[in-house]
């Protein structure tokens, strides 16, 4: 059934040897290839630095390192927002928050004259499906269109402060998408998603002992979002062992998930699914380990720890295995180059572009990444990242100069911040915001939203 629907831009045995992916793909006398799969691995909450492959010095994920050497990794990859909704929008619909219009603390849901990647993908004749976290992706939130099925875990405890129990985790999410995957036949696309890293930080205690052995401090072995909250405003004074405690917390809880990602790969491969398989690993915004003011904290600032996130992409044959694109690319580009590589056409509505040039080598062009926070009203939000320069909330960071953004600058350059300013309002002005429509969201996801300080 599914084969029969599928409809190619041109023959895939054609396709495959003119892409530019075709270095490293058999020659024009292979047998032709199916039709690629894409699997799409969110790791909510996942700053990139904390990454053994961007550089972390902790042994956090031995698996998405691997991945990475088979893959391409984009070394600058920039998250549109610090929020999870906003941000998982403009991956999966190539708009800007401005444009898509989704927001949790608006009430408003994904706008239905956005297309999709899953609906693209599902109008090509693919089998689609998201097992995730709910939440801010709960399907009264609208990112459950275009796909057949879409199933959000609920945490065990029926409590507000969710978020803990084995449903919540990365490894349940790969499961039951390994069930999903055996039950279909042609094509597939598959969502994955978990928050098990966002805080409340609940470690495995043997994944824990692995990033510390000494810690004598006062703050438990389980972070819980009211103690961070405490922390946060000041209440219960830390220390930087307590700080790096927590850290420690969140790096163990990401070498849970990174083990749940080498049992998907050791599965695709199992089925012979590996090399006709795209595998993404993405997440929609970073963490706060007190670079500011805050510990265990996000989508409250637009600065680096909580924008730039990892993105690895492992290819059909593992074409471009081990390539690092140091540009810096944005969310909105991801869903263009993952169809672009599906040989099938993007909606004109996307505004993103296919990296695939860049990743084969090719000069590109320097696009800003316009970002957001996701507030009621946001007066001060204007947000706009190029390679160089960040301008935020009224202030301007050099990045040559100082990465981690400490030095505003905004005074002594004024010509940046006007350049910056107007370059930021023809972006958002390119186009008309998406038709607005409010959620009508179940009450206990509210409660969890409030719960976790997303909604007053
Ligand atoms: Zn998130």
């Amino acid at each position: 059934m599914r084969a029969a629907r599928f409809r190619p831009r041109r023959s895939l045995a054609v396709a495959l040897s003119i892409a530019w992916l075709g270095a490293g793909c058999g020659g024009p006398s292979d047998e032709p290839r199916p039709p690629p799969n894409l699997v799409l691995v969110s790791i909510d909450t996942l700053r990139a630095d904390h990454l053994g492959t961007y550089g972390y010095p902790w042994p956090t994920t031995p698996a998405i390192d691997r991945l990475a050497r088979d893959g391409v990794l984009f070394r600058t990859f920039v998250s549109h927002s610090p929020s999870t909704l906003p941000a998982h929008a403009s991956l999966l619909t190539s708009l800007l928050p401005h444009h898509h219009s989704a927001s949790v603390p608006k009430g408003l849901m994904v706008s239905p004259r956005v297309p999709t990647l899953a609906e693209v993908l599902r109008e090509a004749g693919y089998a689609t499906a998201s097992f995730n976290g709910g939440i801010q992706l709960d399907a009264s939130f609208g990112l459950d269109r275009g796909f057949d099925t879409y199933e959000s875990s609920r945490s065990a405890e029926d409590r507000p402060e969710t978020l803990v129990g084995p449903e919540t985790k990365l490894s349940h999410a790969v499961r039951r998408g390994m069930e999903w995957i055996e039950s279909v036949d042609g094509p597939f696309f598959v969502f994955l998603h978990s928050y098990e890293i966002h805080h409340p930080y609940t470690p495995d205690p043997r994944w824990l002992d692995v990033f510390e052995s000494d810690y004598r401090g006062l703050v438990p072995d389980s972070v819980s979002v009211q103690l961070l909250k405490q922390i946060n405003r000041g209440a219960r004074p830390v220390t930087w062992a307590d700080i790096r405690h927590i850290a420690a917390t969140y790096d163990a809880e990401l070498r849970s998930s990174d083990r749940a990602l080498r049992d998907l790969v050791a599965f695709l491969k199992e089925r012979s699914l590996w090399d006709d398989t795209i595998v993404v690993l993405v997440s929609d915004h970073g963490e706060e380990f007190a670079e500011r003011k805050s510990v265990g904290w996000h989508s409250h600032t637009l600065f680096d720890e909580l924008l730039l996130v990892p993105a690895v992409v492992k290819f059909p044959t593992s074409a471009h295995a081990g390539r690092i694109v140091r540009e810096q690319v944005r969310g909105i580009d991801l869903a263009p180059t993952l169809l672009a590589a599906l040989e099938l056409e993007a909606p004109p509505q996307f505004s993103g572009r296919d990296l695939g040039p860049l990743v084969a080598g090719q000069p590109a062009s320097d696009l800003p990444a316009v970002g957001r926070r996701d507030k009621k009203s946001d007066p001060d939000s204007l947000g706009i990242r190029t390679g160089r320069w960040k301008l935020h909330n009224e202030q301007l960071f050099d990045l040559a100069r100082d990465p981690r953004e400490t030095v505003n600058v905004a005074a002594q350059l004024p010509h940046v911040v006007e350049e910056l300013s107007t370059r930021h309002r023809e972006i958002v002005e390119a186009r008309a915001p998406a038709a607005t429509v409010g959620t009508d969201t179940p009450a206990e996801v509210i409660e969890q939203l409030r719960a976790l300080g997303y909604v007053d």
